[in-house]
Order: C-alpha cells, then sequence, then structure tokens
C-alpha cells in the first residue's frame, strides 16, 4: 500500500466511535487528507496525542489512492510552536488561521503556497507586536489563493475604472463600487482612501511586504470588516472561530 509522507498540520479531529480518532491533515505534498488514529492500543495511544492544530507535524500515512480515509504510520514533531500553545491570545488566532484553512481546502488538492503561509505566519505570531494586521494579511493571502481577491480597482457592478479615493465595497460583489452604482445597492460598507492603500500594499506584495506596521486603530477596523464581510460572503458562512478573536 502506498506511503504519503509529508510536512503537516492538524485541521481538526473527530471521535470515531468510541475509541478512536478521525484527524484531518493538511499536508503540505498532497493537501488535505483525513486519517485513523486508533486509541484503543497503548502504543498508538502516543499518536493521537501528537494530533492536534497549531503544531508542525512530519506524516508518515498509508493507504490506497482511491481511499478518503487514510491510516497513520507514523508522526513526528518537527516544530511544536509551545509559544502559541501557551498564550491565549496566540491560541485564538492560531485556531482562526487553521479553520481558514480549512474552509478553504480540498481534499487531495495540494495547496503548497496556503501550507508556506500557514507555517510563515505561526512563526510571525509570537514576534509580531501587530497580531491582527498579520491575521488580515493572512486572510489576504488565502482571497488570493481561493481566487477571491477583493476587486479594488473598478466597480464591481459596471466595471467603471476607479481612482484611488474613500468608496464603498459590496461584500456580495466582491469589490468596491462606483458612486453611480451605490445608492442602488445594498449592504455596502464604506471605505476610507488610507484603508484601501494599506489592502493594495497587502495584495501587492503579500508576506514579503510584511513589515509589522501598524496603523491606526480606525483603519484595521475598516480593513477588518471588509475583509470578514468578504470571506463570509465568499465561503456562505461564519467562521466559529471569528467570535473569540475578540475575546
Ligand atoms: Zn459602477
Amino acid at each position: 500500500m502506498p506511503l504519503y509522507q509529508s510536512d503537516a498540520f492538524v485541521l481538526r479531529t473527530y471521535k470515531l466511535g468510541e475509541t478512536d480518532q478521525i484527524v484531518v491533515f493538511f499536508t503540505r505534498a498532497y493537501g488535505k487528507l483525513r486519517a485513523v488514529a486508533r486509541r484503543s492500543h497503548s502504543p498508538r495511544r502516543r499518536l493521537a496525542g501528537y494530533c492536534q492544530p497549531l503544531t508542525l507535524l512530519h506524516t508518515i500515512l498509508f493507504g490506497r489512492p482511491s481511499q478518503n480515509l487514510f491510516r497513520i504510520n507514523t508522526i513526528d514533531i518537527v516544530q511544536p510552536f509551545r509559544v502559541i500553545h501557551e498564550d491565549f491570545g496566540h491560541l485564538r488566532s492560531g485556531l482562526y488561521l487553521t479553520e481558514l484553512i480549512d474552509v478553504a481546502t480540498h481534499e487531495h488538492e495540494p495547496m503548497p503556497e496556503l501550507f508556506e503561509l500557514m507555517h510563515w505566519s505561526l512563526e510571525q505570531l509570537p514576534q509580531t507586536g501587530h497580531p491582527a494586521m498579520l491575521l488580515r494579511l493572512f486572510e489576504v493571502c488565502l482571497l488570493m489563493a481561493m481566487g477571491y481577491t477583493p476587486q479594488l480597482m473598478y466597480c464591481a457592478h459596471c466595471m467603471r475604472d476607479l481612482p484611488l479615493q474613500d468608496g464603498e465595497f459590496s461584500p456580495p460583489l466582491g469589490g468596491l463600487i462606483c458612486s453611480s452604482c451605490a445608492p442602488a445597492m445594498r449592504q455596502t460598507l464604506k471605505v476610507s482612501r488610507v484603508a484601501l492603500e494599506v489592502l493594495h500594499h497587502l495584495i501587492n506584495n503579500g508576506v514579503d511586504g510584511w513589515s509589522d506596521q501598524h496603523f491606526e486603530a480606525e483603519v484595521e477596523q475598516e480593513i477588518e470588516a471588509l475583509l470578514h464581510a468578504h470571506l463570509t460572503a465568499r465561503l456562505g458562512r461564519e467562521l466559529k472561530s471569528y467570535a473569540f478573536l475578540h475575546l
């Protein structure tokens, strides 16, 4: 039976019967894969302990390519990210990123750029003085990887080019709308020129442009509201872990 060897993060686990567990991995090489972690035999119990989110693992899974459920051969911890696990603020941010990866990915679809983004973000998280902006950068990079880059260059309704100025964003349309189209639109968000400049920077530069920069609270709130509305419109649902970010 073929072996599937890859670095991986755990996205979530759920029970299978009384003793076993299904582990949903996000692997660098193969994308999302599900595997059974048997807990009924003592030598395997250790495996289940390793299967928690926010830990970089090296996994060897085995199973047939046509199967949706793999078995775990070995798991080794490569990078435990203890600092994240020991701090509630880091932990809830990390779990939010984990949920975003889970909703954005499909089984057997490798997305190595998102794997690298996750790894990079977990390394940055304990170091940055501005974790909220790191989450915004992650959201932008994730949206781009999904093909949902917010449209900021032209009106998402009539396609007219837009100058860089205060404007309105339509989450259902996924972009800015011009002043002629805006009155007929519902559910729009006002967005300032400064917030748009920051968004342009995030979109154009990605992680390479990360500078741990802090912006005025109002600007950060505008960016968060816009990206959150855009994300939930694209995903069609609210993210469970989002509510915990502001506890
Ligand atoms: Zn328009």
